[in-house]
């Protein structure tokens, strides 16, 4: 379980486990693997996966 974001910067959409709520707030700062540094991720959803 995680949550799906998006990056901001690139588009690029990937699920982040992270057990706390951040459903609170807008974005999360997060490595982002196809831009190589920390961007905003905007917070898409909750998934309940593997
Ligand atoms: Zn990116």
């Amino acid at each position: 379980m995680g949550w799906r974001v998006k990056c901001r910067v690139c588009g690029t959409e990937r699920v982040i486990r992270i057990s706390f709520d951040i459903s609170k707030q807008p974005a999360i700062f997060y490595y982002c693997n196809v831009c190589r540094r920390n961007t905003f991720n905007d917070i898409l959803e909750y998934v309940d996966e593997g």
